[in-house]
């Protein structure tokens, strides 16, 4: 039996999705439902543009105010409280609606708060989760409080093995990340959307690591794109920011009602902060990727390094010191690059996932898929690669093992 046979043989769904609380979806008066003939760097420098015809302002206005006058009784300018709606906040959500080729984009205060906002909203309490294990450690933790406060059932499964067996029984949401993090395993999403839809699922994809400009979930299939737009979408390590992304008009009208109620929305400033970033997105991406792919092919013939994890694509690269190395001395001997704990900026980051980002992921269960303590993660960034490729071989040299 093939793979797909064996996940159409799943039992009619027995999970509602059609939720009975919405709220309409708010789009700024630019927004149009025909897709732009433009391609991707076209549109993404002109994120946000002329979007404010009565000045003729280039960029988008910040709007701080968070009440709007009404005309009169029962009439509104489209802007009542900015939780609800903000227009700056709008020209964002309809850049990043175009950007997924989605019909809504909620724009958040963290990507923590996106994950929350996806699985509370689309995920009706005590419904099955399936999640990956090795997911961002954030995300994996919030699964787990959830699950060990009785509010869903949770599975954490490894790869598409794991995914394809436990959609063998209906589930409400499943929550994958590719590549995975650290390990950088990519995933077939439109494989995944096949079986989660087979179990009556919705599929919700982290795009963090990739961003629209490398992959498209929506357009493969899933139901959901989330980001922690504080990493490659902002791109310059200052604004923290999340965002939601759907195709189906209905699942947009409950998130709306959802984050509206909830709140976690994002502040125009920082509204306006993304938008700025978003403009060079895709000029990033590609110095990001050169950079890593350079990063990545200096480690794999280096003798201190026992493996590398690099799918290819986009500007992160984990890999293993050799026993005999001193992780300790090669954080400390970085210069270019700074031992910190986040990703998808301009300058180079590098992480410990198993004291930083993953710390909360049992010992056992990260050894299982693979995450030593030994491991290292880098976020490349746009500097000149030449002083990336110095700065980590001083690092290896300093960490006290001498190369083959
Ligand atoms: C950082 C990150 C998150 C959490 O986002 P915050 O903006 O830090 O709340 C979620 N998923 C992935 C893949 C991340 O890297």
């Amino acid at each position: 039996m093939s793979i797909s046979e064996s996940a159409v043989a799943v039992a009619a769904p027995a999970v509602d999705h059609s939720g009975c609380r919405t709220a309409p979806i708010q789009h700024h008066p630019t927004w149009s439902e025909t897709p732009s003939p433009w391609r991707l760097d076209t549109v993404l420098a002109h994120v946000g543009t002329a979007t404010d015809p009565a000045t003729g302002a280039i960029t988008t206005p910040i709007h701080l105010s968070t009440a709007f006058g009404h005309p009169g009784l029962g009439a509104s300018t489209g802007y009542d409280y900015t939780r609800t709606a903000s227009p700056t906040r709008d020209v964002l959500q309809d850049a990043l609606a175009r950007l997924d080729g989605g019909t809504a984009a909620f724009a958040l205060a963290s990507g923590m708060a996106a994950v929350q906002l996806t699985v509370t909203t689309l995920a009706p309490f005590a419904s099955r989760i399936v999640a990956l294990e090795d997911l961002y450690g954030g995300s994996y933790r919030y699964l787990k409080c959830l699950a060990d406060d009785g509010a869903y059932e949770v599975d954490f499964v490894v790869g598409e093995t794991g995914l394809r067996e436990a959609l063998q029984r209906p589930a409400a949401l499943v929550l994958i990340e590719t590549p995975t993090n650290p390990m950088m395993t990519e995933l077939d999403i439109a494989r995944v959307a096949d079986w989660a839809h087979a179990a009556g699922a919705l599929l919700a994809v982290d795009n963090t690591f990739y961003t629209p400009v490398i992959c498209r979930p929506l357009e493969l299939g899933a139901d959901v794109a989330v980001y922690s737009a504080t990493k490659y979408l902002a791109g310059h390590n200052d604004v923290m920011a999340g965002a939601v992304v759907v195709s189906d008009p209905s699942l947009g009208e409950r998130l709306q009602y959802h984050l509206n109620t909830t709140g976690a929305t994002l502040s125009p400033f920082d509204a306006f902060l993304l938008l700025r970033g978003l403009k060079t997105l895709s000029l990033r991406m590609e110095r990001h990727e050169a950079n890593a792919r350079k990063v990545a092919e200096f480690l794999r013939v280096d003798a201190r390094v026992t493996r590398v994890l690099y799918p290819g694509r986009s500007g992160m690269v984990s890999f293993e010191l050799a026993d005999g190395v001193d992780v300790a001395a090669f954080l400390d001997a970085v210069d270019v690059f700074t031992f910190a704990e986040s990703l998808g900026g301009v300058e180079s980051l590098v992480t410990c996932p198993s004291v930083q980002t993953h710390a909360d992921v049992p010992p056992a269960t990260r050894a299982a898929y693979g995450l030593t303590d030994r491991l290292l993660r880098l976020s490349v960034g746009i500097e000149d690669a030449e002083d990336l490729l110095a700065d980590l071989r001083r690092a290896l040299d300093r960490a006290g093992a001498t190369p083959a």
